[in-house]
């Protein structure tokens, strides 16, 4: 079957890859004039576990089974990975509840964690300050654009295509056909193309993508950048792996960690702010269009209602180097604004419900031949693998619908 996949980010072609590769023609299309240059080329590069999310839900499935295929895959492709282990850690007794839940719920999600205490921390992290800590074998980095590069690499020796700066405006399904209609970056010539099935992986754009074939995408993204800087030197010696604070279960993607990158050095961030541009990766990116659609979602304000307090520590950590290495120093003490160099940011593609609620599973949405991501937020890199078989099987109930 000829099938069209949107998004040359690591969901659209690691679906792409598996179609390709059980036979079907595929045509990707992505936008810029590359492959993973935006949630997938920005993102912290770890290999998660599976530890953090609710049992029974997509991402805990997705993300365990993730956590082992990711790696392998990397490691038959020659690219760059380590399963290096991270450590949760409980800086004081109010935080140890907490931490013994989040043990709870990775071994419910089959995940090898342990408690520890303080001295066995420090086997791992000399330099660690807590008062009990998880440790993680199964967690890993790796190199997430180079795994696309091998993805892109399978999607073409089977025999499919990936055409670079080619927007994609919108689809109908008309009886056994999807029309579709694309136009090369800078030009508004159309182009129409004619496939039996297609795969929308947008990203930051999923809900628009959705709206422009007639889709109900049932929620809105918001998009948050996520900023990071590196440890300078004398600092990065002071850290050897992953070292992650207890997340608030209300946010459980809000909290500054230290990680250990797969090309050298150490990260620390990312905090989350609104952005002001969907793609937008420094602080003065503006788009107007994506202000107003963010501003006029009743769900960002409802959320941002009930959550202003950790709103505005988020947006004071982002002004402030002072606040972001403290909040590192509460990890590793003694980090300071002097050991702080800025980083690329990243932006997060966060599905927001009318009710100010967030989509926390990975959601897809169908109709007839057309399937669109939706919500695809941390862990899905790591469940990227796992993701594109659910897609598979989701794409053939609804072309056979
Ligand atoms: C700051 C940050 C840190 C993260 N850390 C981790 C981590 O450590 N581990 C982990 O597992 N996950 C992490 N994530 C999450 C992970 O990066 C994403 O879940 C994943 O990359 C989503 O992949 P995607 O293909 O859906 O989206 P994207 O990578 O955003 O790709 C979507 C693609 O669609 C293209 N596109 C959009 N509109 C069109 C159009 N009209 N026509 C053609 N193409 C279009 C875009 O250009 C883009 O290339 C992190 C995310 C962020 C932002």
């Amino acid at each position: 079957m000829r099938v069209l996949v949107v998004g040359a980010g690591i969901i659209g072609l690691a679906t792409a890859a598996r179609l390709a590769q059980r036979g079907d023609d595929v045509l990707v299309v992505e936008k810029e004039p590359d492959l993973a240059q935006h949630q997938t080329g920005r993102n912290s590069g770890v290999i998660h576990s599976g530890l953090y999310y609710a049992p029974g839900s997509l991402k805990a499935r997705l993300g365990a089974a993730g956590a082992r295929s990711m790696p392998e895959f990397a490691r038959a492709q020659g690219v760059d990975v380590e399963t290096c282990g991270k450590l949760v850690v409980a800086v004081d007794d109010a935080e140890v509840p907490r931490l013994q839940v989040l043990a709870e719920r990775g071994a419910a999600n089959g995940v090898d964690v342990r408690m520890i205490g303080p001295a066995e921390a420090r086997d791992y992290e000399p330099e660690v300050s807590c008062v009990a800590a998880l440790r993680v074998e199964s967690t890993g980095i790796v190199d997430y654009r180079g795994v696309c590069q091998a993805l892109a690499a399978q999607v073409l020796d089977a025999g499919g295509e990936i055409r670079y700066g080619l927007a994609f405006r919108g689809a109908r399904t008309e009886g056994t056909q999807v029309r579709a209609w694309l136009d090369a970056a800078g030009s508004t010539d159309r182009q129409d193309v004619a496939a039996d099935a297609v795969v929308v992986c947008g990203g930051l754009q999923a809900d628009r993508l959705a709206t422009s074939c007639g889709v109900d995408p049932g929620a809105r993204i918001v998009p948050f950048r996520g900023e990071y800087f590196e440890l300078g030197p004398a600092a990065s010696t002071r850290v050897r792996g992953l070292i992650y604070p207890v997340p608030d279960p209300r946010f459980p993607f809000l909290g500054v960690h230290l990680t250990k990158m797969i090309g050298g050095g150490v990260h620390a961030g990312p905090n989350a702010v609104l952005a002001l541009a969907r793609e937008g990766y420094r602080r003065r990116d503006v788009s107007v269009t994506d202000m107003a659609d963010a501003l006029s979602w009743p769900g960002l304000w409802r959320l941002g209602a009930r959550n202003w307090a950790p709103g505005a520590r988020e947006v004071a950590r982002s002004m402030s180097a002072a606040l972001f290495a403290q909040s590192l120093s509460r990890l590793v003490p003694g980090i300071t604004p002097d050991d702080l160099v800025p980083a690329p940011a990243g932006v997060r593609a966060q599905a927001l419900k009318r009710d100010g609620s967030l989509v926390d599973d990975f959601l897809l949405r169908t109709r007839p031949r057309q399937v669109h991501v939706i919500n695809a937020p941390s862990p899905a890199a790591t469940a990227s693998l796992e993701i594109a078989k659910h897609i598979e099987s989701t794409l053939d109930a609804a072309v056979a619908a």
